[in-house]
């Protein structure tokens, strides 16, 4: 099927036409027949790259020329922005959804193509964003992800609200292959499209020693290193191809780069570049070690880099530069970085409460799917890596040729239910139990027939809870949600955070830091860090001295859930007390990157307890407010004024300090060479160019510069 038959505007017909794009692939061709132009929902199941984005594309384009509105939900916010660049340039006006959860984003309203998080669209369906009634077509990417344990349950309820509100509601599902495609397909009211076809052909296979095991053939490596693992990325360099590693941890991650790069010792003035940009800008060790083995064509990736360093590493990459990328498998949905060969190394993976468990056969299509780069690799390669004869066979079993897990909701969680439930009738979706549960029939869950009995009693232990919790009224059987409810909801957090949170803070108790912040880290919002034998000791010295200045009792079991956050609420101490990054990393054994996972997380939750507060605390309004501010920029009271300024962050705002200058008028009586003098002349001149007049966000409220983007 040709492009230039299908009812495309002529601006992005070119645009294909200019990339080479003349003819659909077969499973594009099969949802065209399927009725994509003529409004039908589409269930899409087929392999990575084998063109999802680009239908639903077409798609979008179509529903614009016939007045329509479109909305994209992704599952991570970096996918958000690579489907706005991707979107962006073809004659629509795109949109990305970023920014704090308390938002309703009207001006995205004028787009044609909204791009958002699942999390995102559901704060907006909070805060009853007006142009979400006018979206005509939904494309859902990842929509199997409805089965992901703590997010899968937002995105059905998302999808069962949009559909509810908006009739004649287009929907565009996009999905990796699943064992029970025809259950989605059935709730979605769609037409599946289910194919294997891939645009590079993906050989995948088991090694052991020093032979690939494929289905029907083997391929013998040649040893070039005392590692086979090894021998593996180095016989695909050179042949002209690149390598992803899958290993199970970011331990294993660092040391296998490490050992990658001493295997390659690659040198040229490019790698040399970026090298010298991550040892620059690195304040860790881990940073060090990065740099020194992307200087010699190998990488490390896991969610402990600061996002500049993952950056760099992913634009390596795809220029062709870094040869070997070792991975954590929790990135592998993400990243979307094709490669020759796909080494999954390590199948196993430590889950809390589990220990060392087997991941899940979709887990490895996923990653099995990143091999083969379209146009560029004449084949791709996935190869598990066997320790003896039989577990060739196992892998084979277990992986190679085994089904993928079928999907299932996940919905009728009560602790995931609290915060949906809240939102319906918060939202005026249900005004009654009748409704709540008239609603949750639209629901991926009932549609697979689970037992009704069981969702009507979790359904009424939520709705107690949450009358007892004062967040609704039940006058006669009609439910409304009270302001504090109201409140809830807009912020998008836990209703059982919120409880916790007004139970602590209208306990009379005098503001601490600590304080505070351990009372967030105790609530079911903020993922906590694990706790080792040796932290024990710093907890229990912390206790001694400070026990009093928390607000939460120490429980009489001790607890494990108590230590871990109360090693988190430490670290964030540390972070608003202006401890270096490169001493909280090596304290609570983190990378950066996790530093500001945390970071962003607090921030939101202090901002939560500042509104709540309002409402119920004004005592601690104050306090609460200034620890927004510093939680986010990582400092203490005393730098705060100068941190507004554009360009000064923690780093710059103490040096200014402890060279006397602690306020605005200070920076100026200083003046600019002085300032050059401490901080360098180009940012004395960004200073003084906002003292001058182009500085608008001086002194403005914590708000406007705040907490933008947490999920985006
Ligand atoms: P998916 O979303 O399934 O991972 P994409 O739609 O992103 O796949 O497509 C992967 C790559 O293949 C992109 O670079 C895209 O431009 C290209 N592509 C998609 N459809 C075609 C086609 N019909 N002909 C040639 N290239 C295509």
């Amino acid at each position: 099927m040709e492009i230039a038959d299908l009812p495309l505007p002529a601006q992005l017909a070119a645009s294909y036409t200019d990339h080479g794009i003349r003819e659909l692939y077969p499973p594009q061709a099969a949802c065209v027949e399927a009725g994509l132009f003529s409004g039908k929902n589409l269930l899409i199941a087929i392999p990575t790259a084998s063109g999802k984005t680009l239908v639903a594309e077409m798609a979008m384009h179509h529903q614009v020329a016939n007045g329509g509105k479109c909305l994209y939900i992704v599952p991570l916010r970096a996918l958000a922005s690579e489907k706005f660049e991707e979107f962006s340039g073809k004659g629509l006006r795109v949109g990305i959804a970023t920014g704090d959860f308390d938002r309703r984003d009207e001006y995205l309203g004028r787009n044609d193509i909204i791009v958002a998080t699942s999390e995102k669209v559901d704060s907006l369906l909070r805060n009853q964003t007006p142009w979400l009634s006018e979206i005509s077509l939904l494309v859902i990417d990842e929509v199997h992800l409805i089965d992901d344990p703590s997010r899968g349950a937002t995105l059905e309820m998302v999808i069962t609200k949009l559909r509810h509100k908006n009739e004649g509601l287009q929907i565009i599902a996009l999905s990796a292959t699943i064992g029970n495609p025809g259950d989605l397909a059935g709730w979605l009211d769609a037409e599946l499209v289910e194919s294997d076809w891939r645009p590079v052909e993906l050989r995948e296979g088991a090694f052991l020693l020093d032979t690939i095991h494929f289905t029907d053939s083997i391929r013998r490596i040649e040893r070039r290193s005392k590692h086979e693992d090894l021998d593996l990325v180095l016989d695909t360099v050179a042949e002209g191809g690149q390598c992803l590693v899958f290993v199970s941890s970011r331990k294993n991650a660092e040391a296998f780069a490490k050992r990658a790069a001493s295997g390659l010792k690659l040198s040229n003035p490019i790698l040399a570049g970026y090298a010298d940009w991550i040892r620059s800008n690195a304040t860790t060790d881990m940073g060090r070690t990065l740099a020194a083995c992307v200087g010699m064509g190998a990488a490390f990736h896991h969610a402990g880099l600061p996002r500049e360093e993952r950056q760099i590493v992913e634009q390596g990459f795809r220029e062709g530069q870094i040869k070997v990328i070792a991975s954590t498998p929790t990135l592998a949905a993400g990243l979307n970085l094709p490669a020759r060969r796909v080494i999954i190394r390590d199948y196993l993976r430590f889950n809390a409460g589990e220990g060392m468990v087997p991941i899940p056969v979709r887990e490895y299509r996923q990653m099995a799917g990143r091999a083969g780069r379209p146009h560029l690799d004449p084949y791709g390669e996935a190869i598990l890596i066997a320790k003896s004869d039989d577990m060739v066979d196992e892998l084979f079993d277990c992986y190679i040729e085994a089904p993928p897990e079928d999907v299932r909701s996940r919905c009728a969680d009560e602790a995931i239910l609290c915060t949906h439930v809240l939102s319906l009738i918060a939202t005026g979706f249900a005004r009654e139990r009748n409704e709540v549960l008239g609603f949750m029939d639209g629901t991926f869950y009932a549609n697979q027939g689970e037992n009704p009995l069981a969702l009507k009693r979790v359904v009424d232990r939520v709705l107690d809870f949450l009358l007892e919790a004062e967040m609704i009224t039940d006058v006669g059987g009609w439910l409304e949600a009270t302001e504090y409810g109201s409140l809830v909801s807009r912020l998008y957090i836990d209703p059982r955070s919120a409880e916790l949170i007004v139970t602590a803070m209208t306990g009379r108790k005098e503001y601490t830091e600590i304080g505070l912040l351990h009372l967030l880290c105790s609530t079911p919002d903020m993922s906590t860090l694990y706790v080792r034998q040796k932290d024990i000791y710093l907890l229990d010295r912390f206790l001694a001295d400070h026990q009093d200045e928390l607000w939460l009792e120490i429980p009489w079991d001790g607890g494990e859930g108590f230590d871990r956050s109360l090693k988190t609420a430490l670290l964030l101490a540390d972070w608003v007390n202006e401890t270096g990054e490169d001493t909280i990393c090596e304290r609570y054994n983190v990378g950066p990157g996790d530093i500001h996972g945390m970071v962003e997380s607090v921030t939101w939750l202090v901002h939560a307890a500042q509104r709540l507060a309002g409402l119920f605390a004004p005592h601690l309004l104050h306090p609460i407010e200034e620890m927004e501010l510093r939680v986010q920029h990582g400092v203490r009271r005393e730098v705060l004024p100068l941190i507004r300024l554009r360009g000064i962050g923690r780093v710059r705002a103490r040096r200014l300090f402890n060279n006397g200058i602690d306020s605005i008028e200070a920076l100026r009586a200083a003046g600019p060479e002085r300032v050059g003098n401490i901080l360098g002349s180009g940012i004395a001149a960004r200073i003084f160019e906002q003292l001058d007049g182009g500085g608008g966000e001086i002194g403005e409220p914590a708000e406007t510069q705040s907490t933008l983007s947490r999920f985006g």
